[in-house]
């Protein structure tokens, strides 16, 4: 191999999670690459990275009622639970090298317990947990999680949501102490800063315009310093597209055949917050409850205990709303910019299918606070508008493409694109998002560099010992990697309810 192909050149666009995560795996399996990467803001992990634009849970199907769903003979399907939470142990063992190896200092800065737990109201609901309890239980990687139909232990493991119930309804919830909390703004900034240290080229305020193919075949980036507004030019041989929600305009640049036939659909989130630390002492749980009908799954209702900057808040929402721009800090033309001759049809399809979801945004965007204190009360009965405040979360930009099942389907999950020879890859979607980061890395690693993915394999398994494992069939190894990650992110997993 000669030492141009030894080091390549590699660009990553947008300082998020993702950009965050490919970084620090290449940064030790190819050292010697040179690696820039370009941010149009001032710093890292401010669009939906940020800790208040996300609800930081670590997703691993411990609780997310969509992740099991009720097969049409009532049996229940754990097959993408399974998936989701094996790939959240990835993230798990990644984080814990890291931090074993000081690339990253305080663990608790980023990683908190806090039980996960899922709660229904009505007989349909507590029949569908107690199956889909019975169904998780079968396999190790969802050991320990407890079911309750009583309400004096529901009294016991959420107090502040039974107090002053009235309902006479069934309800029921389940409770695993291995979930977490993850600050995962505070997660991209160490490792960008660890990735400085290592001599990436960090450039803040530079918005990546366009990106083409040169004559060498690699790729010109163009740049904008949006300080002086002067344009640059880079060229890399591997470009990652980690924009969040501005990764569709950047992969259409490409003008890949990869990227035709693919839309973007923003849907903007709201969070209610509470700091009064009487109320925030009551609650110690992520607690998720059932999308209404008709919402999206992203849209599931859920009480959060969070831990941002050593201080503990509670998180209601998500609350959904339409809003055209694919970032926070993006423009009111991205919708309809993103709209090209060769998506326009998948486009229009989506439009006349989703009409239903289309409504429930708009219902959503028209909600009053007092409404949406109304929602929240569902939750805690007790619940007072003036204790809590609005917080304005980041967009998600869910993928619209053309599937099996249709024209214009729209996706919720996490999609990944690539080019035919592997030389740009570009992350879309938000779900199950930044926890699985580094499963996504992963797959980049298989498309992009399947030439180098056999000389890394020992070093990915020492950063990361389940890899090509399945845990959910080893459970000797999930119990030993459960323990040391454990250790090495300090969670304390059987942490007491009320705390
Ligand atoms: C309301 C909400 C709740 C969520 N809850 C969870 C959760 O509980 N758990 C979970 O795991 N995930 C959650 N997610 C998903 C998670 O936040 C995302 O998957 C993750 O943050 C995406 O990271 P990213 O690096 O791709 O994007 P981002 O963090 O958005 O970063 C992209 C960066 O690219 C920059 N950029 C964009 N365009 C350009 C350009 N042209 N030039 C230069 N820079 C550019 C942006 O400024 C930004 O900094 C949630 C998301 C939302 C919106």
């Amino acid at each position: 191999m000669d030492n141009q192909q030894k080091n390549k050149n590699v660009i990553l666009i947008g300082a998020g999670v993702m950009s965050a995560t490919l970084g620090a795996m290449l940064k030790e399996l190819a050292p010697s690459w040179n690696i820039k990467v370009f941010e149009k803001l001032e710093k890292a992990g401010a669009e939906s990275s940020n800790e208040w634009n996300n609800a930081g849970t670590g997703h691993a199907a411990l609780c997310e009622l969509n992740y099991t769903p009720e097969q049409a003979d009532g049996s229940i399907d754990i097959k993408k639970a399974s998936s989701i939470n094996e790939q959240f142990q990835l993230s798990r063992q990644f984080w814990s090298f890291l931090v074993n190896h000081k690339r990253i200092a305080n663990p608790q800065d980023f990683i908190m317990s806090i039980p996960h737990m899922s709660l229904v109201q009505g007989e349909d609901n507590v029949r569908f947990l107690n199956n889909r309890f019975e169904a998780l239980s079968k396999s190790p990687l969802f050991k320990g999680m407890e079911y309750s139909a009583d309400l004096e232990k529901l009294k016991e493991w959420i107090p502040l949501i039974m107090e002053g119930r009235t309902s006479t309804e069934a309800m029921a919830a389940t409770k695993i102490d291995t979930g977490t909390d993850v600050n995962f703004g505070a997660l991209t900034e160490m490792l960008f800063t660890h990735l400085e240290e290592q001599q990436v080229e960090m450039n803040y305020n530079h918005a990546v315009k366009d990106i083409k193919r040169s004559s060498d075949s690699t790729w010109e980036v163009k740049v904008q310093d949006l300080e002086n507004n002067k344009i640059e030019y880079h060229n890399a041989d591997f470009v990652f597209i980690g924009g969040g929600g501005g990764s569709l305009p950047l992969l259409q640049k490409t003008g890949i055949p990869e990227s035709k036939h693919i839309g973007g659909f923003p849907v903007s989130g709201l969070f209610l917050v509470c700091n009064d630390p009487e109320i925030v002492e009551q609650h110690h749980a992520k607690v998720y409850g059932k999308a209404k009908v008709g919402a999206p799954p992203m849209s599931v209702p859920h009480l959060d205990t969070r831990f941002i900057d050593g201080k503990k808040s509670l998180l209601f929402g998500p609350f959904a709303g339409f809003s055209p721009k694919f970032l926070k800090t993006g423009s009111n033309m991205d919708l309809l910019g993103s709209v090209k001759p060769n998506n326009v049809f998948t486009m229009l399809a989506a439009g006349a299918k989703e009409m239903s979801l289309t409504k429930y945004l708009v219902q959503q965007v028209l909600l009053s606070n007092e409404k949406r204190v109304e929602e929240l009360r569902e939750f805690i009965p007790t619940a007072k508008l003036a204790d809590w405040d609005v917080v304005v979360a980041g967009q998600r930009v869910q993928v619209i493409k053309d599937t099996d099942k249709g024209k214009g389907t729209l996706q919720f999950g996490t999609e990944i694109v690539t080019s035919r020879d592997g030389s740009v890859a570009a992350l879309l979607g938000a779900s199950p998002g930044a926890s699985t980061a580094v499963h996504a890395m992963l797959e980049i690693f298989q498309r992009c560099f399947p030439d180098h993915v056999g000389e890394w394999e020992p070093k990915i398994k020492e950063m990361i010992p389940s890899y090509g494992i399945s845990l959910a069939e080893n459970p000797e190894l999930l119990q030993e990697i459960h323990t040391s990650t454990a250790k090495a992110l300090q969670l304390d997993e059987k942490s007491p309810i009320g705390i």
